[in-house]
């Protein structure tokens, strides 16, 4: 049986591109999310992040597994397109906006196919400018909004169908530090105030750390699933894999200590920050 708050589940998910010298972009990807989840997909570039977003959201098709997605086995979806536009809302890297059209109709385009008149697609497409703080730019072309502005044009626009999926592919990867955390900030009150999943791919750990759980994906694999806890806690595990905290926990600064190359009181900080880093490295 389904599990009435599961808004997306994937079995065994396997995405071989071409044939000869196939590349194997998902090598069996096991996944379940509640709605109302706020994740990221992190790891190295072409291990699969893509991909997998792009199976989620119905826009390509698995070379086998199952993905369902609102209790629906997309393999038995007789439109997508429909599905697409009524579940899904997308936000890509480059913002996707057309060019000849504001900032409003860029946000009534995916309402179109819907049964909505002119004045209410109208009335909504303003609302959501609302929402993502953008009343005063309505009627500005794309080319005439910075960079985080335009990102958010494309949430709203995400969001005209009311989604219950949020996929988000490298939102922020055009984006300075600030318009970044700007986005983020909206994704995570968009999650919170209306419920919406939301998962976001992207190789920023910054950016990862404003959602609430983390999938590590390796070579088509989901190779770590975390969830995220305070921030000290991540600090220290963070601290906890790199080359310092390594050392710190095999002991190797002992040997610098008996050596005589830390002071005592070095020696005091170190061994309590290894305390640390042991404590939050335990699951
Ligand atoms: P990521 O988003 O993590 O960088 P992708 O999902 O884009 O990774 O790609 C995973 C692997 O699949 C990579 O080796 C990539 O080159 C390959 N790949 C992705 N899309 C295609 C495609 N349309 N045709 C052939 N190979 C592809
Ligand atoms: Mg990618």
């Amino acid at each position: 049986m389904e599990q009435a708050d599961r808004i997306v589940e994937t079995h065994g998910l396997v995405k071989v591109y071409g044939d000869g010298a196939a590349v194997r972009a998902l090598d069996g990807v096991d996944l379940a999310l509640d709605a109302g989840e706020m994740v990221a997909i992190m790891g190295p570039s072409g291990s699969g992040k893509s991909t997998l977003l792009h199976l989620l959201g119905g826009l390509d098709q698995p070379t086998s597994g199952q993905v369902i997605v609102a209790g629906q086995d997309l393999a038995t979806v007789r439109s997508l397109d429909a599905f697409r536009a009524r579940t899904v809302g997308f936000v890509f890297q480059l913002h996707n906006l057309l060019p000849t059209l504001t900032a409003l109709e860029n946000v009534e385009v995916p309402m179109r196919g819907q049964p909505l008149g002119r004045g209410e697609r109208r009335k909504r497409a303003i609302e959501l400018l609302e929402l993502v703080g953008l009343s005063d730019r309505r009627d500005h072309l794309p080319a005439q909004l910075s960079g985080g502005q335009r990102q958010r044009v494309a949430i709203a626009r995400a969001l005209a169908n009311r989604p219950r999926l949020i996929l988000a592919d490298e939102p922020t990867g055009n984006l300075d530090t600030a318009a970044g955390e700007e986005i983020m900030r909206l994704l995570n009150e968009l999650n919170e105030s209306m419920g919406t999943t939301v998962v976001v791919v992207t190789h920023d750990r910054r950016v990862a750390r404003a959602t609430r759980r983390i999938l590590t994906m390796r070579d088509g694999q989901i190779t770590d699933d975390h969830a995220m806890v305070d921030p000290l806690t991540e600090d220290l595990r963070e601290l906890g894999r790199s080359p310092l905290g390594q050392s710190l926990l095999q002991g190797q600064v002992d040997e610098l200590a008996r050596a005589g190359y830390l002071s005592p009181e070095a020696e005091r900080l170190v061994e309590g920050l290894r305390e640390m880093v042991r404590a939050a490295a335990r699951p």
